[in-house]
């Protein structure tokens, strides 16, 4: 387990490593600040956190930007969910008066949109809502949830960007932004729909990017989309 500020391309923006806050060991350690996610986590019986959670949380609560390479089962969901919740939970203007969702999660398929949606509802967290956008499923269904008002947008690229052209979702209210098994969504030719979605996107956001993998289209992506990211390597959760 190891971390270090992202990049063979360091800039001025990267942040030197002893800015990087120190891994949590516990749930409380990382959530003391908020009750209510501590009460959400311990009811999923949980007893600790994994490896990538440890680092990710105290990273991204400070509001940094983080790119995790993990394998498929360490636990990323929450280490980029529950920072997320936070975040949509700490923005000074009112819910209703943001003019759009806070959070956008890019998934490369349908099902681990579709999983990334359970989570969310699973923690039911202070009536945050979510919709969940891919191929295949209902456009008007989707349109319609969006238009009653969501936190946060989970989608596919292709169908993200369809809705966006269709001018049914405006993304100039994003500041934190995940992009999810970016190997992933390279491999399944995404690229393109993820420039095009990514256009509209605040500069000034906070982006979270996980991959399996760390080749050369994912640096890219990096660093197209990062900034001063701080990087975590992690192997398997022992579950
Ligand atoms: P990844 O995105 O890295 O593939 P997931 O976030 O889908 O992994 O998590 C894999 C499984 O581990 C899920 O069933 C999730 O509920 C569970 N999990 C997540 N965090 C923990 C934890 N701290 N302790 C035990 N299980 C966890
Ligand atoms: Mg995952």
């Amino acid at each position: 387990l190891c971390h270090f500020a992202a990049g063979e391309e360091a800039t001025t923006d990267t942040p030197p490593s002893d800015e990087i806050p120190d891994p949590v060991r516990s749930f409380e350690e990382a959530f003391f600040k908020y009750p209510d996610i501590l009460t959400t986590v311990r009811a999923q019986g949980f007893t600790e956190p994994s490896p990538i959670q440890c680092q990710a949380w105290p990273v991204l609560l400070q509001g940094k930007d983080l790119i995790g390479i993990a394998q498929t089962g360490t636990g990323k969901t929450l280490a980029f969910l529950l920072p997320a919740l936070i975040h949509i939970d700490n923005q000074p203007v009112p819910r209703s008066e943001r003019g759009g969702p806070n959070v956008l999660v890019l998934a490369p398929t349908r099902e681990l949109a579709l999983q990334i949606e359970m989570e969310v509802k699973k923690y039911d967290y202070h009536d945050i809502k979510c919709v969940c956008l891919y191929g295949g499923g209902s456009r008007k269904d989707q349109v319609d949830i969006v238009l009653k008002g969501v936190e946060i947008v989970i989608a596919t690229p292709g169908r993200l960007n369809d809705l966006c052209v269709a001018g049914y979702i405006n993304l100039s209210s994003i500041t934190y932004l995940i992009l999810d098994e970016a190997d992933r969504m390279l491999d399944m030719g995404f690229e393109p729909q993820i420039r095009k979605v990514l256009l509209d996107v605040r500069p000034d956001r906070q982006t979270v990017m996980t991959s399996a993998t760390w080749p050369e289209g994912v640096r890219r992506l990096a660093k197209s989309y990062t900034k001063g990211a701080v990087q975590v390597y992690v192997g398997t959760l022992d579950l």
